[in-house]
């Protein structure tokens, strides 16, 4: 019987994050037939997200609940997971690309003196052999990576593998395991959240972004007021946020957040390649810039050359009246 494949689960607050589910998938990618065992960590409530694992491919779960799990630490998190591993044997370990997945893999890898293929945007066979697409420069090119030995460990972008439809009737086993957390060198003590308005952006299908071109914080009035409309989030240029016109939270792009929703609007944004560096592999770009040489234009699906104060109320009035 070939070895199982883990996939570790992650949970905003109570709901688990989508990546979780196409992490999934990107496990029966590697390996349809090896049994997926989903691995989640937290200090109580497991269960609910555990049968929903389950409901999207996992065939076991194992929860470990601890008082030090709470919140994140890659100490303990670490700990947690190093015994799961050293137990299971797994084939392979899959995760999310996010703040936490960055922050964990390579520590694990390293303490496994193992590698890790990062940012996996899709998964291939060649002679019988996965391989793992990631983007590099910025985006700009792709590489393709295979592991000679060891474990097979990756990271995987959010929003490019598509999850596996959910089945409510899928049942599998769920293994509460008892592992003491402990000798952290450090704790949370307390997590102070900014007062995000919205869609969570790094789980958005759909960003409508803006840039310098909008002018003010009260520009991005009418952004909110498109997403709203579209079911999406709002995001920025870091032009947008130097300006002060909203926060930095917002930032896309090469030292900001990187994101590939299904739509992308990009609204008074000049294209700078470092911004391109945050969004270029978003499936479909539309761009609203008054320049028609605006460098936006060339990575746009579809562009609007006009004044985005005239285009964008237009737009979220037309949407309004057709619905979406
Ligand atoms: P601008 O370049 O000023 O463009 C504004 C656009 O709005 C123009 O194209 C203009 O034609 C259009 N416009 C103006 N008025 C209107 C109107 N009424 N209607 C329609 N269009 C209008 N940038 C990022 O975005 N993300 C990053 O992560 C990032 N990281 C960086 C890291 C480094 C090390 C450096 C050096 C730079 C970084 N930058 C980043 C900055 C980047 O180089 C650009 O300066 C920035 O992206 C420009 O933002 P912008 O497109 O909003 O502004």
């Amino acid at each position: 019987m070939s070895k199982p494949i883990l996939v570790i689960g992650e949970l905003a607050g109570q709901e688990l994050r989508n990546v979780s589910f196409e992490a999934i998938a990107a496990a029966k990618q590697i390996n349809v037939d090896a049994e997926i065992v989903a691995v989640l960590l937290g200090e109580g409530a497991l269960e609910v997200s555990a049968q929903t694992m389950i409901q999207h491919g996992a065939d076991r779960v194992i929860t470990v609940e601890h008082a030090n799990l709470e919140n994140y630490t890659s100490e303990g998190y670490g700990q947690a997971l190093l015994k799961i591993i050293e137990e299971e044997d797994p084939y392979g370990v899959v995760m999310g690309h996010t703040a936490i997945g960055k922050d964990l893999t390579p520590k694990i890898a390293a303490r496994l003196d193992t590698g890790l293929i990062s940012d996996v945007v899709s998964i291939e066979k060649e002679d019988n052999q996965e391989v793992f697409v990631r983007p590099i420069y910025s985006g700009k090119a792709f590489e393709k990576k295979t592991f000679k030995k060891g474990l097979t460990f990756i990271t995987i972008r959010p929003n490019n593998i598509a999850m596996l439809e959910r089945d409510e009737s899928r049942t599998g086993a769920v293994e509460a395991k008892d592992i003491d957390i402990k000798n952290l060198r450090t704790m949370v003590k307390e997590i102070i959240r900014k007062q995000a308005e919205g869609v969570d952006m790094s789980e958005a299908n759909v960003i409508i972004a803006g840039g310098r071109g909008v002018k003010s914080a009260d520009g991005f009035k009418q952004l909110y007021e498109l997403a709203e409309v579209l079911g999406g989030a709002v995001g920025a240029s870091r032009g947008a946020c130097d300006a002060e016109y909203c926060d930095y939270s917002l930032q896309i792009g090469q030292t900001g957040k990187v994101v590939t929703p299904d739509l992308y609007i990009a609204i008074g944004i000049s294209g700078a390649i470092q911004h391109l560096a945050g969004m270029s592999n978003s499936k479909v770009i539309v761009a609203i810039n008054k320049d028609p040489e605006a460098n936006i234009f060339n990575v746009a699906d579809y562009g609007i050359v006009g004044d985005l104060f005239d285009v964008v109320p237009k737009l979220t009035e037309q949407l309004k009246v057709e619905g979406v």
